[in-house]
């Protein structure tokens, strides 16, 4: 990979700022398994004041904050509700079956990453030997396979009233819960105010090295804690990482605004092209797919002819790709971007497909 290569296989692909490596440089560490390590209580005391929850934690990353959280919320044979396009169904290779024995219930997710709110009640489990007992609705928002589409207040406080009125709890996915907030211009903590617990991410668009935080009451954090534990993930001197997560949230939060005009630029832009099908006016934050519409070339092969000509991103499903702007990909780049496109385009397919790798 040179190096003006323009990655936009994913938001992970952020690398850690100067400023991140000067804190992490600098910063207080003590054993955080000990609950002594300064910095990691100083994101947690931090994220949890933003996000108006009673506690929180530092995790090492997406997947075992959301399995944490599950296992936090449901017992061996709970059932829990969530989309059949969810991070959580699709991605986190069934983790809370696996190690927690909770059984998914999955719903159809809409094209705008909702659930229908009626068919979750119609979901719930009644009170009856043959059946497992609902104890969870888990969403997820912003929602990453249909998009990156934002949830909006309203829907989020419909969805707790739902889990809360027959005594569910609501845990929200917020792997990108701050690009959600920028886009729908509402400050975090809103969007959560009926979650009983949330996972957000801080390797994403924020750019930290590494970690997640999860949020809410105190019983609930004090449960995740344990469960972080076993799963091997209470870690030492942590705030090494917890140090450029502080500056993640700190600096990193409204510049996501930037992300989301270049992923509807890269949308706009791919519009206009023959073979490409996409609506802009559906790209809501930092997630961009589209469609290749075309009976000679493939995604891989697009995929390989636009890595040829330094700029990478993935097949996705069927005939779609995937682009995901982030912090090391300015507006200068989305125009470089459409002019590799054009290029591929007029020039048929046929590239080596075995240099594309697959990334999550
Ligand atoms: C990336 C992602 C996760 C998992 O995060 P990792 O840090 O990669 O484990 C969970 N949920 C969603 C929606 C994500 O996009």
């Amino acid at each position: 990979m040179t190096n003006n290569t323009i990655d936009l296989r994913s938001d992970t692909v952020s690398k850690p700022t100067a400023e991140m490596r000067k804190a992490m440089a600098a910063a207080p560490v003590g054993d955080d398994v000990y609950g002594e390590d300064p910095t990691v209580n100083r994101l947690e005391s931090m994220v949890a004041e933003m996000l108006e929850k009673e506690a929180a934690l530092f995790v090492s990353s997406g997947t075992m904050g959301n399995l944490a959280s599950v296992l936090s919320h449901c017992g061996r044979g709970d059932e829990m509700i969530l989309g059949d396009l969810a991070h959580i169904y699709l991605s986190e290779q069934g983790g809370s079956s696996a190690l927690g024995g909770v059984h998914p219930r999955p719903l159809p997710t809409a094209p705008d990453g909702t659930l229908d709110l009626d068919l979750v009640q119609s979901s719930i489990r009644a009170d009856d030997e043959h059946y497992p007992r609902t104890s969870l609705l888990a969403i997820e928002n912003t929602h990453n396979r249909a998009g990156g589409r934002c949830l909006p207040v309203e829907y989020m406080d419909a969805a707790g009233e739902v889990a809360h009125r027959n005594g569910l709890k609501l845990h929200v996915d917020g792997a990108r819960l701050w690009n959600a907030a920028v886009a729908l211009n509402v400050a975090p903590a809103r969007l959560l105010q009926e979650a009983d617990s949330a996972s957000l991410c801080l390797s994403k668009g924020l750019g930290a090295p590494v970690g997640s935080v999860i949020v809410g009451d105190s019983d609930f954090v004090k449960r995740a804690r344990r469960m972080r534990k076993i799963l091997g993930g209470g870690t030492r001197q942590a705030g090494i990482i917890a140090a450029a997560g502080i500056v993640a949230i700190t600096e990193m939060v409204e510049r996501l605004a930037d992300d989301h005009a270049n992923a509807r630029k890269l949308a706009e832009g791919l519009a206009e092209l023959d073979g490409i099908s996409v609506d802009p006016d559906l790209v809501e934050t930092d997630i961009v797919y589209f469609e290749l519409c075309r009976d000679d070339m493939t995604p891989a092969q697009l995929s390989a002819g636009l890595k040829e000509a330094g700029v990478l991103m993935n097949p996705a499903y069927a005939r779609f790709l995937r682009a995901v702007t982030n912090v090391g990909v300015s507006s200068d780049d989305i125009d470089r971007v459409l002019d590799a496109f054009a290029r591929v385009l007029d020039s048929q397919g046929g590239a080596d497909v075995s240099a594309v790798r697959k990334y999550g």
